[in-house]
């Protein structure tokens, strides 16, 4: 079981547990609905992990840094409320704060935003997210908007600022990754072995050796999976010219089956490019 937390990505100041745990760590919106009593902003997911913040104490001790970097940091560190003479950092290993899974997330946060490198003892057992550093536009500081914007082939998902009609944070998802929906293939490993040596057949054989959803009956070999799987044996049937039958119909398109050579690499990445 996941446990969530929200902070108020204006205030800062605490973590606020979420009302409902998670099975897995993936499941937590980013927003929660609920907004900050202080400020009015909306909370945002923090942190995730498997058990619940308990009264266990955190060190955060500065990594090793240059003379330079160190008057910097001491600036830094005043605005965080820690008061740290020169030469008191210029121990090895120094402990510059302690204190409660709440109050190392929020230094934490400050402490990464400001490039300080240091390690917490012991290990923050808490997954933090990013989207307190998105929710607003780092152009205008207005509040941004989740948006998913849907494209032939792709779907892009984030933060939007509409005031200046700009991404904050996205990624790329293609509709075969999006498509929950178990495939069942089948089709017959004697037409198979009978068909004359190929590329596609090389890398099929393979595949099918690597899956582990794969029953064969009599002749007849069986695959459950997702359509990304799917696709790829798929896509080899089709240039085998090889019989099968898939339920549901498999609704993508399938492109030509080609051998994994140069030019094709080199067209994947453009096409991650474009993507990205
Ligand atoms: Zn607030
Ligand atoms: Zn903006």
């Amino acid at each position: 079981m996941y446990f969530g937390y929200d902070v108020c990505p204006k205030c800062m100041n605490t973590l606020i547990e979420r009302e409902q745990s998670m099975e897995d760590e993936n499941d937590f919106e980013e927003y929660s609905g609920k907004y900050c009593l202080v400020c009015g902003s909306k909370l945002v997911l923090a942190c995730v992990g498997d058990k619940r913040i308990d009264n266990t104490l955190y060190k955060i001790i500065l990594s090793e840094i240059s003379v330079s970097d160190k008057k910097n940091y001491i600036e830094i560190l005043k605005k965080l409320d820690i008061d740290i003479s020169l030469e008191e950092l210029k121990n090895r290993e120094i402990v510059i704060f302690e204190g409660s899974a709440v109050d190392i997330y929020i230094k934490m946060e400050i402490l990464d935003n400001a490039g300080m490198k240091y390690t917490v003892v012991p290990k923050f057992p808490f997954a933090r997210k990013i989207y307190n550093q998105v929710c607003f536009c780092s152009k205008c500081g207005g509040e941004t908007v989740q948006k998913i914007e849907n494209h032939k082939e792709y779907i892009k998902k984030g933060f939007y600022c509409e005031n200046c009609k700009s991404w904050e944070l996205y990624y790329s998802l293609n509709r075969l990754q999006l498509d929950d929906t178990i495939y069942r293939l089948k089709f017959s490993r004697k037409e198979i072995d009978n068909k004359t040596d190929s590329g596609a057949k090389s890398e099929l054989l393979y595949e099918l050796d690597n899956l582990s959803d794969i029953k064969e009956q009599g002749d007849e070999i069986i695959i459950l999976g997702k359509a990304e799987m799917i696709y790829d044996i798929l896509q080899k049937l089709i240039a085998m010219n090889v019989a099968y039958d898939i339920t549901p119909p498999f609704i993508h398109k399938i492109n030509k089956y080609r051998e994994f050579d140069d030019t094709l690499i080199e067209e994947i990445l453009e096409s991650n490019k474009k993507y990205n």
